[in-house]
């Protein structure tokens, strides 16, 4: 039996983000507009295959790792990301494949993930209003996400967790119009810290907020309950409204730490596998596709070189320096 895959610090991994692609057909401005950056995307020949997500899949379940959760870039780009979440999904001992996407093409997609064995998705929603969604997204359609969200709960892919960027002067007027949409439906609201990456400092120093906003207006809205046991190992701490039927989630990779506990490694479409989202170091999987022992040493070479959560839960301010990678969310799978 293989030995559980634990980290330097004593961390167990058991959760694993496949990034699928690098390409996406939205360019929301706090990820996806430095031009130096964001023009240069992997050829096919770069990108992992379905053999590869199978073969790496394979050795993270034998290693521990039972949740697997697919991104980008826009996942649901890749041609072939229903073959990627049935490779995936028909290992055993695979209990959740879950994926997170903008949305747009869930409303021709939803049916066939789900029967290709997806759980759940996870789904940005950075604005309620049209014209500021198009803004943030550099030229996006609300409806065709908020169609998307219908269609993913009709066809079972819940609870379905919206995820919000906080952007201070952009998106925190409409705050409270978010905190309302749990009310009456089973919509897990999910607030983000807008965290920097490499070329983009400037915009973030003018655009983040901390999540301390959010619980302020959520509580003149009505009082909140903190649930317990709901983040699942995850970053996010949940909250609900009094009566209310779905919950607040609140992100905070800057604000308050969540490196004690992260349970979690990360793979880019081009086969690197990351130890810490607050680290540039990785670990390139390619020459070890075809060895399923060998991919396991990568793994284990990947725990060991995982960031001290002492370390790395500094205090905020030198925490935003620290959070600056060398690639953006959309090259790590966000
Ligand atoms: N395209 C898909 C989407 O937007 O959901 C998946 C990839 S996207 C990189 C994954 C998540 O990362 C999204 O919720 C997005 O809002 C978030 N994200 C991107 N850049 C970020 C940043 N600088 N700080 C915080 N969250 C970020
Ligand atoms: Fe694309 Fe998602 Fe980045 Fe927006 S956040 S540009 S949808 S990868």
């Amino acid at each position: 039996m293989t030995k559980k895959l634990v980290d330097s610090y004593g961390r167990s991994i058991n959760y694993l983000r496949l990034s699928v692609t690098d390409k996406c057909n939205l360019n929301c401005f706090y990820c996806r507009s430095d031009p130096g950056r964001c023009t240069v995307e992997n050829t096919e020949d770069e990108e992992l295959t379905v053999e590869d997500y199978r073969q790496i899949s394979e050795v993270a379940v034998a290693l521990g790792i039972s949740r697997i959760r697919l991104t980008g870039g826009e996942p649901l780009l890749r041609a072939d990301i229903v073959e990627i979440v049935n490779a995936i999904a028909s290992i055993k001992g695979m209990n959740d494949v879950s994926l997170t996407t903008n949305g747009i093409l869930l409303e021709k997609m939803s049916q066939e993930l789900s029967a290709a064995g997806l759980k759940r998705v996870n789904i940005s929603l950075d604005s309620l209003d049209e014209s500021n969604f198009r803004h943030i997204t550099q030229g996006g359609r609300l409806r065709s996400t908020l169609t998307g969200i219908e269609c993913a709960l009709s066809a079972g892919l819940g609870p379905v967790k919206l995820n919000v960027v906080l952007l201070k002067g952009i998106n925190d007027h409409e705050i409270e119009k978010f905190i309302r949409l749990t009310i009456d439906r089973d919509l897990h609201v999910r607030f983000i810290e807008y965290m920097p990456t490499a070329g983009q400092q400037g915009k973030w120093s003018n655009y983040f907020l901390d999540l301390n906003r959010v619980m302020e207006i959520a509580r003149s809205v009505a009082p909140l309950q903190e649930v317990q046991g709901e983040h699942g190992g995850g970053p996010a701490r949940y909250y609900t409204l009094q009566g209310a039927v779905g919950k607040i989630g609140l992100i905070s990779p800057l604000s308050r730490h969540f490196c004690a506990r992260c349970n979690r490694l990360r793979v880019t479409s081009d086969g690197k596998l990351k130890p810490c989202l607050f680290s540039d170091a990785e670990v390139d999987l390619r020459p070890a596709l075809g060895d399923k022992k060998q991919l396991e040493l990568k793994f284990r070479e990947a725990a060991v070189l995982r960031t001290d959560p002492l370390i790395a839960a500094c205090n905020s301010g030198d925490r935003s320096e620290q959070c600056i990678a060398k690639r953006p969310m959309f090259k790590i799978g966000g």
